[in-house]
């Protein structure tokens, strides 16, 4: 057999630096969005704050604005009460020594007064207040800046928009904000087995499952899914469908047709049309993961068995999705620790789908299914996460610590 001229059989981090250099290559676009319209996009640029945050220095409290020199620091003091500020308000009242101002949340503090006593402690007698000994000078003051002072990196570059980014975004007051284009992918699902959901089963067939699955994992990933399609086992039907589609997509995903067998076209489909970057993975499931570059476009070739095309999924399609919008840091894995101690009956690595629980001492615990077929999609829809048993690693005891994928 000739050898490959692009690395094949290789180990998970291997294949997962091929996708982050090819798919580094092919950063999205920028485009300027309003802010609801970014939310899920990818910050192109750093952002730094154009005014401090807060702007001014204000109340964190309702209560009555005063000079902490002025509190006592036993007995009682009674205040002269010379006005009130509410937030909004266009001006603001002085304060001297012995006076307060009634002051409500987020109402800048009267020039003279550096300290408010929350309502709540304070006895109110017409123009006059009393307040105990106990209350801290400097309390419920919110710094001008304390939050993002002028000029502060308020997000960085590679920053995915979620509802607390675009608040930021809000308070500093920005309005339209530059993201990348959102990843446009095409679905593919190939096998002369396959049977849309909706129409009988002939003899020999099932119903096709992936498209859908894998159509909703990119979707939550953030994707545009422009075409999902539906291809037999036919060489030139195979290449037609993925060269109309690399066209049109930043990610073409195909299901099915990239193992050894007699209908399995996708590797030399790819080789006329494209460049191969990889194929094989030392994995479980997935071992059969083809991917390449077919102009600018990156092409996964996944596995056809259900199990086997979700992990793939999340594990190679959703990470070069992020790194297509120039993610910076990417999600942090969790941990837990196994059940039940576990053999694995083959070196490579593998991703199995468990069930997760804490106990009362907050330790997270990983049980796996009982039906880690990569056909079977019970093991996928019963379970909370996927569990990676490392290569090399075979014999695993209860209470050995495992990765579990990031969403
Ligand atoms: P393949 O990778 O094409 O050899 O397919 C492996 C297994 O997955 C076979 O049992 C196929 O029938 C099944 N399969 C392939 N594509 C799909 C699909 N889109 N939906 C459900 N099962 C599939
Ligand atoms: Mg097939």
């Amino acid at each position: 057999m000739p050898q490959a001229d692009y690395p094949t059989r290789i180990g998970l981090e291997q294949a997962l630096e091929i996708v982050a250099k090819c798919a580094a290559q092919h950063r999205l676009p920028i485009e300027t969005l309003t802010l609801a319209n970014a939310h899920g996009r990818v910050l192109a640029g750093d952002v730094r704050a154009p005014h401090a945050l807060p702007p001014f220095r204000n109340s964190a409290m309702d209560g009555y604005a005063l000079r902490g020199a002025d509190l006592p620091t036993h007995g009682e003091r009674v205040f002269e009460l010379v006005d009130e500020v509410f937030a909004g308000a266009p001006t603001v009242p002085q304060t001297g020594t012995g006076q307060c101002v009634r002051i409500t949340t987020g109402a800048p503090i009267p020039p003279g007064a550096d300290t408010v006593v929350i309502k709540e402690n304070v006895s109110v007698d017409g123009g006059r207040i009393t307040v105990s000994a106990g209350e801290k000078p400097g309390a419920n003051v919110r710094a001008a800046g304390e939050d993002y002072a002028e000029g502060d990196l308020a997000l960085a570059a590679g920053t995915p928009l979620g509802p607390a980014q675009l608040a930021v975004l809000a308070a500093l007051g920005i309005a339209q904000v530059a993201v990348r284009r959102q990843p446009r992918v095409a679905v593919i699902a190939t096998g002369n087995e396959l049977v849309p959901a909706g129409y009988p089963l002939g003899f020999g067939q099932i119903h096709e499952s992936n498209a859908i699955m894998l159509e909703a994992q990119a979707r939550t990933a953030g994707a545009r899914v422009i075409a999902r399609n539906q291809v037999r086992d036919d060489p030139a039907a195979l290449r037609d469908a993925v060269l109309a589609a690399a066209a049109e997509a930043d990610i073409v995903v195909t299901s099915g047709g990239v193992s050894a067998g007699e209908a399995d076209h996708l590797p030399g489909v790819l080789r006329g049309i494209g460049e191969v970057r990889f194929y094989k993975v030392k994995l479980k499931p997935g071992m059969p993961t083809l991917f390449g570059e077919i102009g600018a476009c990156l092409y996964f070739g996944l596995p056809g068995n259900p199990v086997a095309s979700a992990v793939t999924f999340r594990v190679f399609v959703e990470f070069a999705l992020r790194t297509l919008q120039g993610v910076g840091v990417l999600p942090k894995p969790s941990r837990a620790r196994l059940a039940a101690p576990l053999h694995k009956k083959h070196p490579r690595a593998e991703f199995a789908r468990c069930s997760l629980h804490t106990d009362a001492e907050g330790v997270q615990w990983a049980t796996l299914h009982a039906k880690q077929g990569s056909g079977m999609l019970r093991g996928l829809a019963e379970t909370d996460a996927l569990a990676l048993l490392p290569e090399g690693v075979r014999e695993f005891a209860a209470g050995d610590v495992v990765m579990l994928w990031p969403e």
